[in-house]
């Protein structure tokens, strides 16, 4: 089969989703182009991914290293500088797809702007969703422009709905590995360490969804981006603990029949479905052995031990603006937490006291969501500043 070669920009080219998807991009040179990278800090393996790959153009977030790169690359690829240089990339008419690997909130605004350029998005930054969810998929769906998971879980739904009447589903199903501290009792959650949280069983991530997963608040995200990218309310949306994570998610239908979506545990299977939809090229990635494999286990989460769970569940219930509080306290309490500046169990405490304290606005605009997400972030580091 011929295709249209694409022009992809990649957002936060330099970390885990990043690098993987330079390595899918680079098995198919003929059906992608690496036109930009974009990075927050990392220089070096910003200038040896544009050895690479040549982009077009690359953004870097901070002036002083951008002057470092251009001394350090040759003239034929352009160096933009922050969001105004993110700005740029996503809307430029040779971009064809916007592969979104940032992390955090930065995720949001970058998406929306390639949106209202008509681009096609490859969404790995599931917190553009927790925040933005009805503003994103209702200009998606205003632009006609296709918005495809790359978070595993969501890929794995994607791909059991195929062919199939969304009315005719009953229940979507969520694995989750159960992060490091599965086992561990509920009252020792307060002393683990930052190295502990770090150390994730099965997949091998970025710092701030390696604790997201530790504290099964990642779940917590992946439910509200379910809910957004398949339209089912909260209540149709279910957790199951799963430590293998072999199988990525499951959908139950009205006849109880049930799919699910099978693989090792190996984000380049996903990134690679959401660049090549719907078509499925070979890849030489490693196989499922069912014989050394022999087992899969499967377990309720455990709510009152995991309680970001349960506060995700409500920042999507409550509606509007909570899941935007939700994500904007966790995101500065798992900040903390990797400074050392508060326990593990506290991450909890912090999103819950920032959505008591919310009356949720609904039909915010960007310009809203980025307010609310200073706001909730300076009124819990202030909070925090006069408890320590
Ligand atoms: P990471 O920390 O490894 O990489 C983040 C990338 O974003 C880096 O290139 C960094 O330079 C860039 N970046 C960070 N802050 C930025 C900012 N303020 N402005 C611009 N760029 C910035 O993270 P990751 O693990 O690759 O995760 C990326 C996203 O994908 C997250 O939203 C995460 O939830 C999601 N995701 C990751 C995985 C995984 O396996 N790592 C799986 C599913 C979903
Ligand atoms: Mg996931």
């Amino acid at each position: 089969m011929s295709h249209k070669r694409k022009n992809i920009a990649l957002l936060g080219s330099t970390g885990s989703i990043g690098r993987n998807a330079l390595e899918v991009m680079a098995q198919f040179p003929d059906r992608f182009r690496v036109t930009s990278l974009t990075a927050n800090r990392n220089v070096g393996l910003l200038q040896e991914q544009i050895k690479r790959f040549r982009p077009q153009s690359v953004v870097i977030q901070d002036e002083c290293n951008a002057v470092d790169l251009r001394k350090a690359i040759d003239g034929s690829t352009e160096v933009l500088v922050g969001e105004e240089g993110l700005r740029d990339v996503v809307t430029r008419s040779t971009i064809d797809l916007v592969l979104t690997a940032l992390v955090g909130f930065a995720g949001l605004k970058p998406t929306f702007w390639a949106i209202e350029a008509g681009k096609d998005i490859a969404l790995a930054n599931k917190e553009t969703l927790v925040v933005g969810g009805k503003l994103i998929m209702g200009r998606a769906r205003e632009k006609g422009i296709r918005l495809l998971p790359v978070d595993s879980e969501h890929s794995a739904i994607l791909q059991c709905l195929q062919g199939e009447n969304l009315n005719a589903v009953e229940r979507l199903i969520l694995t989750a590995s159960g992060g490091p501290f599965l086992h561990l009792q509920g009252s020792s959650l307060t002393h683990v360490t930052r190295a502990q949280a770090l150390n994730h069983p099965t997949w091998s991530m970025g710092k701030k969804i390696t604790i997201d997963s530790a504290t099964l608040m990642n779940k917590g995200l992946e439910v509200i981006e379910a809910h957004w990218l398949f339209g089912l309310p909260p209540d149709k949306i279910d957790v199951v603990i799963h430590p293998e994570s072999i199988i990525h998610s499951m959908v139950e239908f009205a006849d109880g029949s049930i799919k699910a979506q099978l693989g090792i545990p190996d984000m380049r299977i996903p990134i690679q479905y959401a660049l090549t939809y719907p078509e499925r090229p070979s890849a030489p990635y490693p196989r499922v052995n069912f014989a050394t494999l022999r087992q899969m286990t499967f377990l309720e989460p455990d709510v009152e031990k995991f309680r970001c769970l349960p506060l995700a569940y409500r920042a999507l219930t409550m509606g509007g603006t909570a899941p935007a509080v939700l994500n904007a306290a966790n995101e500065v309490a798992v900040e903390l937490f990797l400074a050392d500046r508060i326990r593990f169990s506290s991450i909890p405490d912090i999103i819950e006291q920032a959505l008591d304290t919310h009356s949720p606005r609904h039909d915010a605009s960007l310009d809203d969501l980025v307010r609310i997400d200073h706001e909730t972030r300076e009124s819990v580091l202030h909070l925090h500043s006069q408890t320590v």
